[in-house]
This record gives C-alpha cells, structure tokens and sequence, in this order.
C-alpha cells in the first residue's frame, strides 16, 4: 500500500488490476504515460476463470508488448483431438497454452514496468467530468486524473455507482466445472489435448475439454445447467461416477480416469452495461459486459478492448484537452472491439442452441459439423502420412 499527503495526480488511473486493467497498465506505461492501478489484492487470487489461451487469443495477444512473458508461464501445446458422438473427427494442429488465470494475471503484472503507481486497496468512489476525474479510495485518499479505466470485471458496486445498469441477457448462461483429471493405471494420456462434445441435446453438456497445465491434465466441462441441478451437485460430490453418466462414450476414449483434487464450479450470467457512455471513464473487460466460458471469448473481448483502447485511443484522446463522451464513444464505437462484442454473443447462443436444442435443424447442423470436421480430420491424415512416406 502507497500513503499519499496529497491527492495523487496522473494521466490515467485504472481502477481493476485483473487481467484487462493489469494488461492496460503495462500497455500505457509503455507509451510514457503516468499511470496509476488501483485493485484489491496485492497478488491477484486462485479462482476458476479463463484457464487456456487458444490460437486466436495468441494472434491477439501479439499486438502487446508482453506477449512473450504471458506464453512463457503457460505450458504449450501444439496439437488439439475433437471428439463428436463417440470418435475422434479430427486431430487439429494449433498452437495454445494452459494457464491458471491467477498466474495468467500475476504474471501480466509482473510486467507492469516500474514507472506504474501500485496501490493495494479499494476504490469507493468515481467523480467523473469532461475535465478532471477523481478516484476516492476507502483509506480516504483521492487520485485526480485525465481518465480512469473502470476494469472492475463482475464487481457492480462501483458501476452502480456511477449509474451504469447491467441489462442481464441470459441469466445462468452456463456453468463452468473445473478440475484436475489423471489417468488410471498408466502414466499419461495419448492425447496432448482433447475437445469431447456432448453427446445427446438432453445431456445438455457442451463440452469437456482437457488440456495441460504443468504437469497436471486440467479438464474445463460446460454445461448448460442451474448451478443447484442435480448432475450439478452429483458432479460436485461425486465427479468420477457422474462424469462417467455424462458422457458415458468418454471413457472408451481416453481410457480410466480419476478426477485428482476439489472439483470448482462457476455459473456465469451473460449481461451487458447500459448508461456507461459518459465522461472520463471508460469500461473494459467484464466490466463492460461478459462472455460465455463454453464460447471461450471472455479473453477475446479483453485482449481486444485492451489493446484498441491502449493502441488506438488514449494517447490521441490525451493530446488535446478534456475528456467529453466524443472521445470516449470513439472507443465503444471502435470497429474491431464492436465485431468482438457481436460475435461473442452469437457465439454464446450458436453454442447454447447446438449442444441442447432437439429441433431438426440444430440436428441436422450438428451432423453436417460432425460428416465435415471427419472428412477434414481424414484428409489431415491421409497427407501426414504421404509426408512420413516421401
Ligand atoms: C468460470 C469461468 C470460465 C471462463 N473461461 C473462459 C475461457 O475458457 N476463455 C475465455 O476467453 N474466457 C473465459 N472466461 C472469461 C474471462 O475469464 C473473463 O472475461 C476475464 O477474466 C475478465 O477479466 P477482467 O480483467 O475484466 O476481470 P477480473 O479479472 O475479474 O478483474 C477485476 C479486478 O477488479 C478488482 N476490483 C473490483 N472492484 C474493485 C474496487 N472497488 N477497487 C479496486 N479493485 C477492484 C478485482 O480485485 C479484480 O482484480 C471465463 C470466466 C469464468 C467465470
């Protein structure tokens, strides 16, 4: 914790030192910038979020300074197996990365250059203006600043606050399990990771993906479920057997399994924010709005929030005086960040309606994925093994 005599005066303060508001302070520090973090805990705690970044997320990362040091805590994996009813469609080679998302932050802080101001403590209140902004914390010190970054992820005391109302879309979305599986009586998988879909609408089960992280196999299963459901409870209390019953076609692939440690479960509420489009403040991250864990685009809306605002817009907004709702609506118009937005949403939904909707359509659609990711997957091999002949 920093003791301040007088109100602290800076260009930028972001309020939030989770992943978004950590990687917009590396990001702003880079560029000369006076920046303050504000978040609660000093070392960001263990918790069941975001535990890989796939393909897409490393091509977004790249446009940051830091994406070596985030890929070089995460354990690499180059190739990923889908299963659909029963087989495996296809083994797909893309390069992703396990992670815990605490050491995926700690370790984004960890390159948070020097230059940051890092205050360990509570923000109670936001004044906002087209001039001046100020940030009140609990201990009663005040940060004065051109702009603050309200990356308070599902926090909404402070949103509330300021006015901002959540418009909730789809109330427990998805329910997120996450725990550690080992393989029983041998010592390792065949796979270096897999995708296994759900096998029946009924089972309401999107998927279950298993991928590394260190030494341990992480397994992330997606449900579409209330959080207090039965299987819910029984995959709590009793994850092995009811993993099993689940996906009964699961074990036949990967062989025995032992469900290794405590089983964290998290559901999750689609909303998005009304009312923020004010004077210098600007949301990102969840803060602004979420995603669905199955779709796996929480990070995407990160990542492209973080690196629009911090590429694209602070510095040209901080050249000119004031910070009216012109400047800040650049931001929540900017193209790439509107395009995130809109396809995780559709995706949240396209996912939902293919894993539990019986209706002939979603039928037939999940046919044509399955005959298409097969033929795919065969062509694949067919020419891997041409490569090993010639
Ligand atoms: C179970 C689950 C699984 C997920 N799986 C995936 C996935 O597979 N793929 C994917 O892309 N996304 C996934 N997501 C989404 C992703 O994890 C989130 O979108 C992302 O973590 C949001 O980061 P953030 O920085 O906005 O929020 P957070 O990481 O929550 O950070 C918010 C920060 O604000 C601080 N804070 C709050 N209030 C105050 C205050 N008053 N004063 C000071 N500090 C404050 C908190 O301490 C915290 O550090 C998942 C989410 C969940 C819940």
């Amino acid at each position: 914790m920093m003791y301040m005599d007088k109100a602290l005066q800076t260009d930028v303060v972001i309020v939030g030192g989770g992943l978004a508001g950590s990687l917009a302070a590396a990001m702003l520090a880079r560029q000369g910038l006076r920046v303050v973090l504000v978040d609660l805990n000093e070392v960001y705690p263990p918790g069941l979020r975001c535990e890989k970044i796939s393909g897409r997320q490393v091509a977004m990362l790249r446009k940051s300074p830091i994406v070596d040091d985030v890929l070089g805590a995460a354990s690499p994996f180059s190739e990923f197996w889908v299963a659909r009813f029963g087989r495996i469609v296809e083994k797909r080679l893309e390069g992703q990365y396990g992670i815990s998302y605490d050491a995926l932050v700690n370790r984004v802080r960890r390159s948070i250059p020097g230059t940051v101001v890092k205050i360990t403590g509570k923000v109670t209140a936001i004044d906002c203006s087209d001039q001046r902004q100020a940030v009140s914390l609990a201990t009663g010190e005040v940060i004065q600043a051109r702009l603050v970054i309200l990356a308070t992820g599902l926090n909404e005391g402070l949103r509330r606050s300021l006015g901002i109302t959540r418009e909730v879309v789809s109330k427990s979305h998805s329910v997120t399990l996450g725990f550690n599986l080992k393989p029983v009586g041998r010592s390792s998988f065949d796979f270096p990771a897999l995708t296994y879909y759900g096998e029946h609408p009924t089972d309401r089960v999107a998927y279950i993906t298993l991928f590394p992280i260190g030494d341990a196999m992480r397994a992330n299963l997606m449900v579409y479920r209330p959080v207090d459901d039965l299987c819910v409870r029984a995959l709590r209390e009793q994850p092995g057997a009811s993993l099993g019953g689940l996906l009964p076609g699961l074990e036949s692939l990967v062989g025995p399994v032992l469900v290794d440690g405590p089983v964290q479960i998290r559901s999750i509420d689609l909303y998005r924010s009304k009312g923020h489009l004010q004077p210098g403040v600007v949301l990102v991250g969840d803060a602004f709005g979420t995603a669905c864990p199955a779709a796996g685009t929480g990070t995407d809306k990160v990542y492209t929030d973080v690196i629009q605002l911090c590429n694209v817009h602070v510095a040209q907004w901080l050249k000119t005086a004031g910070m009216g709702v012109e400047k800040i609506s650049a931001f929540y118009a900017d193209p790439l960040k509107v395009a995130c937005d809109r396809r995780s949403f559709n995706e949240a939904f396209r996912l939902r309606s293919a894993s539990v909707d019986e209706s002939l359509s979603w039928w037939v659609q999940r046919r044509v994925r399955f005959v298409g990711q097969l033929a795919r997957g065969t062509v694949q091999q067919m020419r891997s093994r041409l490569a090993v002949r010639t």
